[in-house]
């Protein structure tokens, strides 16, 4: 025993040691580390215009890029592009921002005053405040690719940066650091050892996978240096590329920061947060939450659905507790080929259905589904086909939105669902109307379908033939204020 203590102790003498010398040399990697990271950021601020940059008052970016929109295409067999135009004015010293976007055909803007922030609907003409927008998030994260803005975000977090190694990039070797901004996503950016700028900055996106942007053409302006050319890609997919770049240092300030005048507040929106299933006629039901609902049809021996959400399992368990029947799900009206409304096709199958669509959607639907699926599964619709002794219609209506979008006519019910073309999220009153408004009514017409409500896939609120009157009277261009530089011409 006691020289078992004896031991014991000099064992414990001798950890005691080793653990001070292992922290002493642990202190010493941290500091190794952290005066790399240092070295670094120096480097990074000299060559981005070194004390200019860090007396910086103020900067606005003119972004104006083409987006592809993958899972989105108007036909599958083909990619699609879309403006994706933007303006971020910074007032360093005030701490605000003016955020202004043209994504497609959609503009919105975003101010934060250096209190408070707004969202900005220049079409709607509607103005709102938000309670969660901060100087940091104004910008709905457009300045994570701006290579300066990343320099002064380092900066600013130096604290949090983490040297990670060497890495080559075309050759070039590459230090990379990781940092962690205020209220932001955890950046990696992997600088040229050369030059000091940004070649690359690297965000998380799903498990192992990134969000990329790529730096090159570096110029200047008032000392000042920036990247003129960006691509950014999501998992290693192309997402969007710059197609001119401008930034401009100490800017006027006199047409930001400002509220527009005569806006009104937007309209309340519906709470879809609970599952929920409705009878809506004798053999109609619908079913579901947030932005993904269906319509269920029974047709005696089985149901046929219509929306092809995830959750469609949650949404046909819901509708048979309600109507107390317990019956397979035979058919699905799968409406077109984008990628949300095909995320429930996994269930589908699971579920055995029969899935009704064109022939041209089969692929993105075994794409989806992730599992095989014989021939005999599809059912195919050419332009009109009928089920349950004509009691659900199916309906191809080509339009501005997909190449082919099937509408499901409930015929006895005058009951018409679709996908991404008449619907609301609104408490109150209708949609503002579209060219696919007038050419959906006009396409009924056609058909002789006497469609007394509309359901819809992102929405359970039904709306009426006297809606989509009211819509179509309604329909108002899309409005970029004449100030905005982004706007397309
Ligand atoms: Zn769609």
């Amino acid at each position: 025993m006691k020289i078992n203590s004896g031991l014991m102790l000099l064992c414990t003498s001798l950890m005691v040691h080793s653990i001070v010398a292992t922290a002493q040399n642990q202190t010493a990697n941290n500091n190794t580390t952290q005066d790399k990271a240092d070295a670094i950021i120096n480097k990074v601020v000299a060559a981005y215009g070194g004390d200019k940059l860090l007396s910086l008052k103020g900067f606005k970016l003119i972004d104006k890029r083409k987006a592809f929109r993958h899972g989105q295409n108007h036909s599958p067999n083909e990619t699609d592009i879309f403006h994706r135009h933007a303006s971020v004015t910074v007032d360093l010293v005030k701490q605000r921002k003016d955020y202004r976007l043209i994504r497609g055909t959609q503009t919105s803007g975003q101010i934060f005053d250096g209190k408070h922030g707004y969202s900005i609907d220049p079409t709607a003409q509607t103005l709102s405040k938000s309670t969660k927008m901060t100087f940091a998030t104004a910008d709905n994260k457009r300045l994570l690719h701006l290579d300066t803005a990343l320099v002064l975000m380092l900066k600013d977090a130096h604290k949090s940066a983490e040297y990670i190694g060497e890495q080559a990039i075309r050759g070039l070797v590459h230090d990379v650091l990781k940092f962690q901004p205020a209220q932001s996503p955890e950046l990696t950016l992997f600088i040229n050892q050369q030059t000091g700028q940004i070649a690359q900055m690297q965000r998380p996106y799903r498990k192992n996978t990134y969000y990329n942007t790529h730096f090159s053409e570096f110029t200047q302006n008032q000392g000042i240096t920036y990247a003129a050319s960006t691509y950014q890609t999501k998992g290693g997919k192309s997402l969007n590329i710059t197609i001119t770049r401008k930034l401009e240092i100490s800017p006027d300030f006199t047409q930001a920061f400002k509220l527009p005048k005569g806006y009104s507040t937007p309209k309340q929106g519906i709470d879809f947060s609970t599952m929920k299933a409705t009878k809506l006629t004798d053999n109609v039901y619908q079913a579901g939450r947030y932005g993904g609902f269906s319509v269920f049809y029974d047709a005696g021996e089985y149901f046929i659905a219509a929306g092809g959400y995830y959750e469609l399992t949650k949404r046909f368990e819901k509708v048979k507790e309600l109507s107390k029947l317990d019956k397979p799900l035979k058919y699905l009206v799968v409406s077109h080929h984008h990628d949300d409304h095909l995320s429930g096709m996994k269930e589908a199958a699971d579920l055995g259905v029969n899935f009704i669509t064109v022939k041209d959607n089969i692929d993105s639907i075994r794409e989806s589904a992730k599992v095989a699926l014989a021939d005999d599964r599809f059912t195919l619709v050419d332009n009109q086909g009928e089920f349950a002794n004509g009691e659900v219609k199916v309906l191809d209506f080509e339009n501005e939105h997909a190449k082919h979008n099937l509408m499901t006519y409930f015929s006895s019910a005058k009951i018409l669902f679709t996908a991404d073309m008449y619907f609301s999220r609104d408490v109150l009153g209708v949609p503002r109307g579209e060219q696919t408004h007038k050419d959906l009514k006009q396409k009924l017409k056609q058909a002789g379908f006497d469609v007394a409500q509309f359901a819809a896939a992102h929405s359970s609120k039904l709306l009426t033939m006297d809606n989509l009157d009211e819509s179509i009277a309604n329909t108002v261009p899309v409005a970029c204020p004449a100030h905005w530089e982004i706007c397309v011409k």
